[in-house]
Protein backbone atom coordinates (compact mmCIF):
# COMPACT_ATOMS: atom_id res chain seq x y z
CA UNK A 1 0.00 0.00 0.00
CA UNK A 2 1.14 3.28 -0.74
CA UNK A 3 2.56 5.05 2.40
CA UNK A 4 1.38 8.63 3.12
CA UNK A 5 4.02 11.11 2.52
CA UNK A 6 1.84 14.57 2.54
CA UNK A 7 -1.12 15.31 4.54
CA UNK A 8 -3.71 18.34 3.24
CA UNK A 9 -6.25 20.27 3.83
CA UNK A 10 -8.74 21.35 1.48
CA UNK A 11 -9.11 24.97 1.26
CA UNK A 12 -12.41 25.03 2.85
CA UNK A 13 -10.97 23.23 5.94
CA UNK A 14 -8.86 26.56 6.97
CA UNK A 15 -10.20 26.44 10.38
CA UNK A 16 -11.88 29.96 11.26
CA UNK A 17 -10.91 30.51 14.77
CA UNK A 18 -8.12 31.14 16.45
CA UNK A 19 -7.44 28.97 19.99
CA UNK A 20 -6.80 31.08 23.26
CA UNK A 21 -5.49 29.34 26.01
CA UNK A 22 -5.44 31.88 28.13
CA UNK A 23 -8.60 30.65 30.27
CA UNK A 24 -7.48 27.00 30.43
CA UNK A 25 -4.42 27.76 32.07
CA UNK A 26 -3.84 26.27 35.32
CA UNK A 27 -3.42 29.46 37.10
CA UNK A 28 -4.03 32.86 35.82
CA UNK A 29 -1.40 34.67 33.82
CA UNK A 30 0.05 37.51 35.57
CA UNK A 31 -0.63 40.71 33.80
CA UNK A 32 1.61 43.19 32.48
CA UNK A 33 3.40 45.27 35.54
CA UNK A 34 4.15 48.96 34.96
CA UNK A 35 3.74 51.96 32.60
CA UNK A 36 1.33 50.87 29.81
CA UNK A 37 1.28 54.41 28.27
CA UNK A 38 3.67 53.78 24.79
CA UNK A 39 1.60 50.52 24.23
CA UNK A 40 -1.74 51.49 25.22
CA UNK A 41 -0.81 54.55 22.22
CA UNK A 42 0.77 52.48 20.12
CA UNK A 43 -0.53 49.57 20.04
CA UNK A 44 -3.63 48.47 17.34
CA UNK A 45 -6.49 47.96 19.48
CA UNK A 46 -7.90 44.44 18.20
CA UNK A 47 -4.88 43.48 19.06
CA UNK A 48 -4.71 44.87 22.56
CA UNK A 49 -8.06 43.45 23.23
CA UNK A 50 -7.24 39.93 22.25
CA UNK A 51 -3.89 40.35 24.40
CA UNK A 52 -6.23 40.36 27.14
CA UNK A 53 -9.30 37.77 25.86
CA UNK A 54 -10.85 35.41 28.13
CA UNK A 55 -12.66 33.84 25.18
CA UNK A 56 -11.39 30.23 23.91
CA UNK A 57 -11.94 30.66 20.84
CA UNK A 58 -11.86 33.81 18.33
CA UNK A 59 -13.14 34.18 15.43
CA UNK A 60 -10.96 34.78 12.14
CA UNK A 61 -12.90 37.57 10.54
CA UNK A 62 -14.19 36.08 6.41
CA UNK A 63 -11.74 38.19 4.97
CA UNK A 64 -9.23 37.63 6.49
CA UNK A 65 -9.42 33.67 6.08
CA UNK A 66 -9.67 34.97 2.19
CA UNK A 67 -6.22 36.28 3.00
CA UNK A 68 -4.80 33.40 4.81
CA UNK A 69 -5.61 31.77 1.18
CA UNK A 70 -3.90 34.21 -0.39
CA UNK A 71 -0.34 33.49 2.00
CA UNK A 72 -1.18 29.40 0.96
CA UNK A 73 -3.21 28.25 3.83
CA UNK A 74 -3.62 26.01 4.70
CA UNK A 75 -0.26 24.73 4.46
CA UNK A 76 0.77 20.67 4.11
CA UNK A 77 2.03 18.36 6.95
CA UNK A 78 4.99 15.90 5.67
CA UNK A 79 6.11 12.56 6.91
CA UNK A 80 9.76 12.46 6.95
CA UNK A 81 10.23 8.73 5.52
CA UNK A 82 13.26 8.92 4.25
CA UNK A 83 14.53 10.67 7.35
CA UNK A 84 12.57 8.13 9.46
CA UNK A 85 14.76 5.21 7.62
CA UNK A 86 18.08 6.99 7.84
CA UNK A 87 17.68 7.05 11.51
CA UNK A 88 16.37 3.32 11.62
CA UNK A 89 13.62 4.56 14.49
CA UNK A 90 10.72 3.14 15.24
CA UNK A 91 9.04 7.01 15.51
CA UNK A 92 7.04 8.61 12.82
CA UNK A 93 8.07 12.17 12.18
CA UNK A 94 5.88 15.05 10.44
CA UNK A 95 6.63 17.77 10.00
CA UNK A 96 4.67 21.55 9.17
CA UNK A 97 5.92 23.24 6.39
CA UNK A 98 5.57 27.32 7.20
CA UNK A 99 8.34 28.13 4.89
CA UNK A 100 6.35 26.72 1.76
CA UNK A 101 3.77 28.57 0.51
CA UNK A 102 4.35 31.57 2.77
CA UNK A 103 5.49 34.29 0.38
CA UNK A 104 8.24 35.75 2.78
CA UNK A 105 9.35 31.96 3.71
CA UNK A 106 8.20 31.69 6.65
CA UNK A 107 5.48 31.52 9.90
CA UNK A 108 5.55 34.75 10.88
CA UNK A 109 3.09 35.93 8.01
CA UNK A 110 0.79 34.25 10.20
CA UNK A 111 0.64 37.18 12.69
CA UNK A 112 1.30 40.00 10.25
CA UNK A 113 -1.41 39.91 8.00
CA UNK A 114 -3.78 39.87 11.01
CA UNK A 115 -2.41 42.81 12.51
CA UNK A 116 -2.21 44.56 8.88
CA UNK A 117 -5.60 44.17 8.64
CA UNK A 118 -6.94 45.20 12.19
CA UNK A 119 -4.73 48.33 11.50
CA UNK A 120 -5.78 48.84 8.02
CA UNK A 121 -9.86 48.70 10.09
CA UNK A 122 -9.17 51.41 12.55
CA UNK A 123 -7.87 53.60 9.94
CA UNK A 124 -4.05 53.69 10.36
CA UNK A 125 -1.91 54.04 7.89
CA UNK A 126 1.65 53.03 8.76
CA UNK A 127 3.09 49.69 10.37
CA UNK A 128 6.22 50.05 12.82
CA UNK A 129 8.78 47.20 13.80
CA UNK A 130 12.24 45.72 14.44
CA UNK A 131 13.51 42.54 12.96
CA UNK A 132 16.29 40.43 14.03
CA UNK A 133 16.83 37.71 11.78
CA UNK A 134 15.29 39.46 9.17
CA UNK A 135 12.19 37.21 8.49
CA UNK A 136 9.65 39.26 10.65
CA UNK A 137 10.40 42.54 8.68
CA UNK A 138 9.81 41.00 5.31
CA UNK A 139 6.92 39.24 6.92
CA UNK A 140 5.57 42.66 7.81
CA UNK A 141 6.60 44.67 4.22
CA UNK A 142 4.39 42.23 2.77
CA UNK A 143 1.54 42.31 5.18
CA UNK A 144 1.37 45.98 5.10
CA UNK A 145 2.29 45.69 0.81
CA UNK A 146 -1.18 43.72 0.69
CA UNK A 147 -3.46 45.70 2.78
CA UNK A 148 -2.57 48.58 1.61
CA UNK A 149 -0.31 49.93 4.24
CA UNK A 150 3.22 51.28 4.31
CA UNK A 151 5.20 49.82 6.63
CA UNK A 152 8.88 51.10 8.51
CA UNK A 153 11.58 48.46 9.98
CA UNK A 154 14.04 49.31 12.24
CA UNK A 155 16.24 46.01 11.98
CA UNK A 156 19.57 44.50 13.72
CA UNK A 157 22.64 46.64 12.21
CA UNK A 158 24.97 43.25 12.45
CA UNK A 159 22.56 41.55 10.38
CA UNK A 160 21.64 44.03 8.11
CA UNK A 161 24.62 45.02 7.28
CA UNK A 162 25.18 40.99 5.58
CA UNK A 163 21.77 40.11 4.53
CA UNK A 164 21.90 42.10 1.06
CA UNK A 165 18.65 39.93 -0.61
CA UNK A 166 16.45 40.55 2.10
CA UNK A 167 16.95 44.00 2.78
CA UNK A 168 16.00 44.40 -1.10
CA UNK A 169 13.01 41.99 -0.55
CA UNK A 170 12.06 44.07 2.14
CA UNK A 171 12.31 47.33 -0.58
CA UNK A 172 10.65 45.73 -3.09
CA UNK A 173 7.36 45.60 -0.88
CA UNK A 174 7.75 49.26 -0.55
CA UNK A 175 8.73 48.92 3.40
CA UNK A 176 10.83 51.75 4.82
CA UNK A 177 14.36 49.56 6.48
CA UNK A 178 16.50 51.70 8.52
CA UNK A 179 19.72 49.96 10.47
CA UNK A 180 19.37 49.90 14.20
CA UNK A 181 20.72 51.77 16.19
CA UNK A 182 19.80 54.50 13.78
CA UNK A 183 19.86 58.67 13.77
CA UNK A 184 16.81 58.19 13.72
CA UNK A 185 15.63 58.16 17.30
CA UNK A 186 16.88 59.30 20.87
CA UNK A 187 17.56 55.71 21.59
CA UNK A 188 19.77 55.45 18.59
CA UNK A 189 21.43 58.02 18.25
CA UNK A 190 22.60 57.72 22.09
CA UNK A 191 24.24 54.36 21.28
CA UNK A 192 25.67 55.71 18.37
CA UNK A 193 27.54 58.36 19.87
CA UNK A 194 29.37 55.34 22.18
CA UNK A 195 29.85 53.36 19.38
CA UNK A 196 29.05 54.45 15.61
CA UNK A 197 29.02 50.80 14.81
CA UNK A 198 27.06 49.65 17.03
CA UNK A 199 26.02 46.15 16.13
CA UNK A 200 22.23 46.56 17.72
CA UNK A 201 20.08 43.85 19.04
CA UNK A 202 16.44 43.26 18.84
CA UNK A 203 15.97 44.57 22.68
CA UNK A 204 17.74 48.21 21.02
CA UNK A 205 15.30 48.06 17.92
CA UNK A 206 11.66 47.26 19.76
CA UNK A 207 12.99 50.82 21.44
CA UNK A 208 13.47 52.76 18.15
CA UNK A 209 10.84 51.21 16.95
CA UNK A 210 8.20 52.12 19.41
CA UNK A 211 9.82 55.87 19.79
CA UNK A 212 8.88 56.48 16.44
CA UNK A 213 5.70 55.06 16.29
CA UNK A 214 4.88 56.80 19.67
CA UNK A 215 5.65 60.37 17.39
CA UNK A 216 3.17 59.45 14.57
CA UNK A 217 -0.52 58.96 15.71
CA UNK A 218 -1.35 57.21 12.38
CA UNK A 219 1.12 54.68 13.09
CA UNK A 220 0.71 51.27 15.14
CA UNK A 221 3.46 49.75 16.65
CA UNK A 222 4.08 45.82 15.99
CA UNK A 223 5.30 43.19 17.34
CA UNK A 224 6.36 39.41 15.67
CA UNK A 225 6.53 36.95 18.86
CA UNK A 226 6.39 36.91 22.71
CA UNK A 227 2.84 38.50 23.07
CA UNK A 228 -0.13 36.94 23.71
CA UNK A 229 -2.37 37.90 20.74
CA UNK A 230 1.02 36.74 18.28
CA UNK A 231 0.64 33.77 19.94
CA UNK A 232 -3.10 33.60 19.27
CA UNK A 233 -3.08 34.48 15.55
CA UNK A 234 -0.21 31.39 15.15
CA UNK A 235 -2.21 28.96 16.31
CA UNK A 236 -3.51 28.32 13.02
CA UNK A 237 -0.55 25.90 12.91
CA UNK A 238 -1.39 23.66 15.56
CA UNK A 239 -4.71 23.57 14.86
CA UNK A 240 -4.33 22.34 11.09
CA UNK A 241 -1.99 20.15 12.26
CA UNK A 242 -4.33 18.63 14.79
CA UNK A 243 -6.78 18.21 11.76
CA UNK A 244 -4.22 16.53 9.14
CA UNK A 245 -3.04 14.08 12.09
CA UNK A 246 -6.98 13.28 12.53
CA UNK A 247 -7.12 12.28 8.92
CA UNK A 248 -4.64 9.95 9.01
CA UNK A 249 -5.84 8.50 12.65
CA UNK A 250 -2.80 9.82 14.31
CA UNK A 251 -2.25 12.28 17.30
CA UNK A 252 0.88 13.49 18.38
CA UNK A 253 3.41 11.78 21.64
CA UNK A 254 5.76 14.73 20.78
CA UNK A 255 5.51 18.10 20.02
CA UNK A 256 9.23 19.63 18.90
CA UNK A 257 10.32 23.08 17.57
CA UNK A 258 12.55 26.25 18.29
CA UNK A 259 11.80 28.75 20.39
CA UNK A 260 13.50 32.20 20.07
CA UNK A 261 10.01 34.35 22.00
CA UNK A 262 7.84 31.40 21.31
CA UNK A 263 5.61 32.47 18.33
CA UNK A 264 6.12 29.31 16.11
CA UNK A 265 6.56 27.22 18.90
CA UNK A 266 3.15 28.39 20.41
CA UNK A 267 1.05 28.69 17.43
CA UNK A 268 2.11 24.88 16.49
CA UNK A 269 1.67 23.64 20.22
CA UNK A 270 -0.68 25.67 22.07
CA UNK A 271 -3.88 23.47 20.45
CA UNK A 272 -2.33 20.58 21.75
CA UNK A 273 -1.44 21.67 25.24
CA UNK A 274 -5.21 22.93 25.32
CA UNK A 275 -5.65 19.47 24.78
CA UNK A 276 -3.10 18.40 27.85
CA UNK A 277 -4.75 21.10 30.35
CA UNK A 278 -8.55 20.42 29.52
CA UNK A 279 -8.83 16.52 27.75
CA UNK A 280 -6.00 14.92 30.41
CA UNK A 281 -3.51 14.42 27.76
CA UNK A 282 -0.24 12.71 28.01
CA UNK A 283 2.47 14.58 25.93
CA UNK A 284 6.03 15.90 25.68
CA UNK A 285 6.62 19.69 23.95
CA UNK A 286 10.13 20.22 23.36
CA UNK A 287 11.80 23.93 22.67
CA UNK A 288 14.78 23.98 20.68
CA UNK A 289 16.97 27.02 21.71
CA UNK A 290 20.89 28.47 21.14
CA UNK A 291 23.14 28.44 24.54
CA UNK A 292 23.34 31.92 22.76
CA UNK A 293 20.18 32.75 24.34
CA UNK A 294 18.30 30.00 26.45
CA UNK A 295 15.87 32.27 27.77
CA UNK A 296 13.46 28.97 29.23
CA UNK A 297 16.86 28.43 31.74
CA UNK A 298 16.63 32.31 33.15
CA UNK A 299 15.02 33.30 35.64
CA UNK A 300 10.99 33.22 36.12
CA UNK A 301 10.60 36.71 36.81
CA UNK A 302 9.55 40.23 35.53
CA UNK A 303 11.32 42.17 33.09
CA UNK A 304 11.25 44.63 29.99
CA UNK A 305 10.68 43.27 26.41
CA UNK A 306 13.10 46.15 25.38
CA UNK A 307 16.66 47.59 25.91
CA UNK A 308 15.23 50.67 26.71
CA UNK A 309 12.35 49.62 29.26
CA UNK A 310 9.54 51.43 27.48
CA UNK A 311 7.48 48.14 27.43
CA UNK A 312 5.63 47.04 30.57
CA UNK A 313 7.51 44.33 32.04
CA UNK A 314 5.85 40.88 31.58
CA UNK A 315 6.28 37.94 34.06
CA UNK A 316 8.70 35.65 31.64
CA UNK A 317 12.05 33.36 31.51
CA UNK A 318 14.39 35.62 30.76
CA UNK A 319 18.19 36.40 30.83
CA UNK A 320 18.03 39.71 31.67
CA UNK A 321 16.97 42.51 29.25
CA UNK A 322 20.19 44.28 28.49
CA UNK A 323 22.21 41.31 28.51
CA UNK A 324 24.52 40.68 25.30
CA UNK A 325 24.05 37.26 23.43
CA UNK A 326 26.83 35.59 21.68
CA UNK A 327 25.83 36.30 17.53
CA UNK A 328 24.70 33.07 15.90
CA UNK A 329 22.98 32.35 12.45
CA UNK A 330 19.98 31.17 13.67
CA UNK A 331 19.37 34.97 15.02
CA UNK A 332 15.65 35.00 15.51
CA UNK A 333 16.23 32.51 18.10
CA UNK A 334 18.60 35.29 20.02
CA UNK A 335 16.17 36.89 21.88
CA UNK A 336 16.26 37.34 26.03
CA UNK A 337 12.48 36.65 27.21
CA UNK A 338 9.91 34.41 26.27
CA UNK A 339 6.12 34.20 25.98
CA UNK A 340 4.59 35.26 29.03
CA UNK A 341 1.78 31.80 28.32
CA UNK A 342 4.50 29.90 27.36
CA UNK A 343 6.53 31.01 30.48
CA UNK A 344 3.85 30.06 32.78
CA UNK A 345 3.53 26.53 31.33
CA UNK A 346 7.25 26.05 31.48
CA UNK A 347 7.40 27.03 35.44
CA UNK A 348 4.17 24.34 35.72
CA UNK A 349 6.35 21.76 33.99
CA UNK A 350 4.62 21.39 30.59
CA UNK A 351 7.78 22.46 28.53
CA UNK A 352 10.97 20.91 28.30
CA UNK A 353 14.21 22.49 26.88
CA UNK A 354 17.14 21.95 24.84
CA UNK A 355 19.88 24.42 24.25
CA UNK A 356 22.36 23.48 21.49
CA UNK A 357 25.99 25.06 21.24
CA UNK A 358 26.99 28.40 19.57
CA UNK A 359 28.80 27.05 16.93
CA UNK A 360 25.85 25.64 15.24
CA UNK A 361 27.98 22.75 13.99
CA UNK A 362 24.77 20.28 15.63
CA UNK A 363 22.31 21.87 14.14
CA UNK A 364 22.94 23.25 10.79
CA UNK A 365 24.48 19.18 10.34
CA UNK A 366 21.17 17.95 11.31
CA UNK A 367 19.02 19.96 9.09
CA UNK A 368 21.63 18.95 6.09
CA UNK A 369 20.99 15.22 6.57
CA UNK A 370 17.07 16.51 6.54
CA UNK A 371 17.83 18.15 3.55
CA UNK A 372 19.52 14.97 2.31
CA UNK A 373 17.01 12.78 2.69
CA UNK A 374 13.63 15.42 2.46
CA UNK A 375 15.10 17.71 -0.17
CA UNK A 376 13.89 20.93 1.69
CA UNK A 377 16.18 23.47 3.09
CA UNK A 378 15.45 24.58 6.66
CA UNK A 379 15.87 27.97 7.87
CA UNK A 380 18.62 28.49 10.45
CA UNK A 381 15.97 28.58 13.21
CA UNK A 382 14.38 26.00 12.04
CA UNK A 383 17.67 23.64 11.35
CA UNK A 384 17.18 23.72 15.77
CA UNK A 385 13.75 22.34 15.23
CA UNK A 386 14.78 19.51 12.96
CA UNK A 387 18.08 18.96 15.59
CA UNK A 388 15.45 18.56 18.45
CA UNK A 389 13.24 15.91 16.63
CA UNK A 390 16.38 13.86 15.32
CA UNK A 391 17.01 13.91 19.06
CA UNK A 392 13.72 12.68 19.98
CA UNK A 393 13.47 9.81 17.34
CA UNK A 394 17.07 8.63 18.10
CA UNK A 395 15.84 8.43 22.14
CA UNK A 396 12.70 6.13 20.18
CA UNK A 397 15.79 4.20 18.35
CA UNK A 398 17.03 3.39 22.05
CA UNK A 399 13.78 2.89 23.66
CA UNK A 400 12.10 1.07 21.20
CA UNK A 401 9.14 3.62 21.51
CA UNK A 402 6.99 3.80 18.27
CA UNK A 403 6.36 7.26 19.06
CA UNK A 404 4.34 10.11 16.80
CA UNK A 405 6.89 13.34 16.69
CA UNK A 406 5.00 16.67 15.13
CA UNK A 407 7.65 19.13 14.67
CA UNK A 408 7.45 22.45 12.95
CA UNK A 409 9.72 23.65 10.00
CA UNK A 410 9.21 27.40 10.72
CA UNK A 411 11.13 29.08 7.59
CA UNK A 412 13.17 27.76 4.76
CA UNK A 413 16.91 28.74 3.84
CA UNK A 414 16.60 30.33 0.55
CA UNK A 415 17.51 33.37 1.89
CA UNK A 416 19.53 32.40 4.76
CA UNK A 417 22.34 30.23 3.11
CA UNK A 418 25.36 31.88 4.53
CA UNK A 419 24.79 30.06 7.94
CA UNK A 420 24.97 26.70 6.09
CA UNK A 421 27.97 27.58 4.08
CA UNK A 422 30.34 28.89 6.99
CA UNK A 423 29.39 26.49 9.71
CA UNK A 424 29.85 23.78 7.44
CA UNK A 425 32.62 25.13 5.86
CA UNK A 426 31.59 24.51 2.19
C1 LIG B 1 11.43 34.53 13.95
C2 LIG B 1 11.66 33.15 13.64
C3 LIG B 1 11.79 32.18 14.66
C4 LIG B 1 11.82 32.51 16.12
O1 LIG B 1 10.76 33.24 16.60
P1 LIG B 1 9.59 32.58 17.43
O2 LIG B 1 8.71 33.72 17.78
O3 LIG B 1 10.19 31.93 18.63
O4 LIG B 1 8.92 31.62 16.54
C5 LIG B 1 11.94 30.86 14.29
N1 LIG B 1 11.98 30.50 12.99
C6 LIG B 1 11.87 31.39 11.99
C7 LIG B 1 11.95 30.92 10.58
C8 LIG B 1 11.70 32.74 12.28
O5 LIG B 1 11.58 33.62 11.29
Amino acid sequence: MKKVRQVNLPVEDLPTRWYNIIPDLPEPLPPPQGDMTAMGRTMIKECLAQEFSQENWIEIPEELQEIYHQIGRPRPLFRALNLEKLLDTPAELYYKAEGLFSPTGSHKINTAVVQAYYARKQGLQRLVTETGAGQWGTALACAARITGLSATVYWVRAVYKWKEARRDFMNLYGAEVRASPSENTETGRRLLKRDPDHPGSLAIAISEGLEDALSDDKAAYVLGSVLNHVLLHQTIIGLECRKQLELIDRYPDVVVSCLGGGSNFGGIALPFLGDVLTKGKKMRFVAAQSESAPNLQGEYRYDNADYSGITPRLKMYTLGHTTDMPPIFGDGLRYHGCSPILSLLRNRGYIDTVAYPVDEKYVFESAKTFLREEGFLPAPESAYSVAAAIDEATRCRESGERKVILFNISGHGFMDMEGYRQVLRM
